[in-house]
């Protein structure tokens, strides 16, 4: 029932077909633009194009649009979209350019509407919820909530933007205790294709709202403003323990276990694990990062749920500090430029051994052929570890569900991914076949052992997915 509502508010809203129409007249919808907000459209060969055109990655920076439109505010997206739509032109919607794959936020010859001016951060005054604009970094909402002892639940990353984390879900420093990010959005403000300005939450528009979380934006309207659930936050502590390529099974089962049963009884505790590839050696790095939304007493302690790594010898480099939620938004960032390509397996986190040596000896393999066939490629592969526990699960719960499908009894759950970025463009399908191969070998493997969850995070899957 709820798919086929899905796909009547896509219809309704004639979004999905218009962003992609192929029979667009080519009438000059950038002049339109220009006309109607009297400015504020960027063509290319200027300053305001070369800033705008502005993504994580190559592929998406170099797919160019005719023109840039740059709303102010949600009756300037109205007449922007009430243009397009008449016109039947093709474009699309962009907040933080994070996406990977070219046309994730980006499309060639068609428009771009970057809502980079729509950047509102509002406080309520009960400090209940904050009000964000979709052309909003991760950055921007934590430094204006930190001196305040506020925060959301939110990006882990300083440039990501606000919109396309939301709408796909959104894995936070606090996740374990509120859910992912979509689980605390209030409310939307939605324009949709015809130009009508939509509210959604649990009281309006209730199927809308639950689309919205996790579901993607771009099917189902743009968003103007997300009101997010705020709660009171004082500094953050992070701890974080590399160890070489030969202790794989023993960091990664320790990793199954804080995911099966230190993360539920902690929920103020995260944790990502990431294994990166040389790409000249092969040699693995495993890298374990923990954060606690508290900090530990007494100061320099390590907070009992994280202990057990502890105790693990050879650990090639450790690391400890305190402070705020910007602070390591801006720590953890990774920065922008080089082409990059990534997908994403889940996983029950009740694995046996032999699917963990299974999983990395086909990553081993995928990265030993790219070595041999990059031609001196600067090839880094990373597969990426990320707990969802059953606390997690149980959050995303909350006010009617959200659109994953997931309930605690899906979980534990690791959601493995595998990004990757390279320099070369010859080397494009080189790279994105071997991802995509990869994917498919992992999903193979966890069917096989009975491991596999259907389930795809939106905001980590390849164009293939
Ligand atoms: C370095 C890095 C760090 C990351 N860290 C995290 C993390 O901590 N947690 C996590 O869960 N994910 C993380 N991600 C994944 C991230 O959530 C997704 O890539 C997300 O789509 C990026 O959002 P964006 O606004 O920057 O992207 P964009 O490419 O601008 O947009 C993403 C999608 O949303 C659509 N869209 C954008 N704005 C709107 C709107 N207002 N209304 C409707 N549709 C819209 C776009 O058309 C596009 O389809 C990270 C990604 C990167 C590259």
């Amino acid at each position: 029932m709820r798919v086929v509502q899905l796909v009547l508010i896509a219809v309704i809203s004639g979004l999905a077909s218009a962003a992609t129409n192929s029979s667009y007249p080519r009438v000059n919808a950038c002049a339109a633009l220009e006309a109607a907000l009297l400015g504020d459209v960027a063509y290319p060969n200027t300053t305001a194009y070369i800033q705008l055109n502005n993504y994580w990655s190559d592929q998406q920076r170099e797919t160019l649009p005719r023109c840039f439109v740059t709303p102010k505010t949600t009756p300037d997206v109205a007449t922007v979209l009430k243009i397009l739509t008449r016109q039947n032109a093709p474009f699309t919607v962009k907040s933080g350019g994070h996406v990977p794959f070219p046309g994730g936020s980006s499309i060639e010859n068609g428009v771009t509407i970057d809502l980079v001016h729509i950047n509102g951060v509002d406080v309520s005054a009960d400090r209940k919820t904050v009000s964000v604009g979709p052309g909003n970094r991760w950055l921007n909402v934590t430094e204006k909530l930190d001196p305040l002892g506020l925060a959301v639940v939110g990006g882990r990353d300083q440039n990501v933007g606000v919109s396309g984390l939301l709408l796909g879900g959104g894995i936070s420093f606090f996740s374990g205790i509120y859910g992912w990010a979509c689980d605390n959005v209030r409310k939307y403000e939605v324009v949709l294709a015809s130009g009508n300005v939509i509210y959604a939450s649990p009281n309006e528009n209730s199927d809308l709202y639950w689309a919205l979380r996790g579901g993607g934006g771009l099917n189902y309207g743009v968003v103007t403003r997300f009101d997010l659930a705020a709660f009171d936050q004082g500094d953050l502590w992070l701890h974080m323990l590399s160890f070489p390529g030969t202790e794989n099974r023993t960091i990664i089962v320790g990793f199954q276990n804080l995911t099966i049963e230190g993360l539920p009884r902690d929920p103020a505790a995260h944790s990502v694990l990431g294994v990166a590839s040389d790409p000249f050696t092969g040699v693995t790095t495993a890298t374990l990062t923990f954060l606690h939304a508290g900090v530990p007493s007494p100061p320099g302690s390590v907070p009992a749920v994280f202990q057990p790594f502890e105790s693990l010898p050879k650990a090639l480099a450790t690391s400890s500090s305190t402070g705020s939620v910007s602070k390591y938004l801006t720590l953890l960032a990774t920065p922008y430029g080089g082409r990059r390509d990534w997908g994403n397996v889940i996983i029950s986190a009740n694995f046996s051994q032999v699917v963990l040596d299974d999983i990395m000896s086909l990553y081993a393999k995928r990265n030993a052929a790219l070595i041999k066939n990059g031609g001196g490629d600067t090839i880094a592969p990373l597969a990426l570890l990320q707990a969802i526990p059953v606390n997690v699960l149980a959050q995303m719960q909350k006010n009617g569900g959200n659109a994953f499908g997931l309930t605690p009894s899906d979980g534990p759950l690791i959601m493995v991914s595998f990004p990757i970025s390279w320099t070369n463009p010859a080397n494009d399908k080189l790279v994105m076949n071997s991802t995509k191969k990869l994917l498919a070998d992992v999903a193979a493997t966890a069917k096989k052992h009975g491991v596999y969850n259907p389930y795809i995070y939106l905001n980590y899957a390849g164009l293939s997915q």
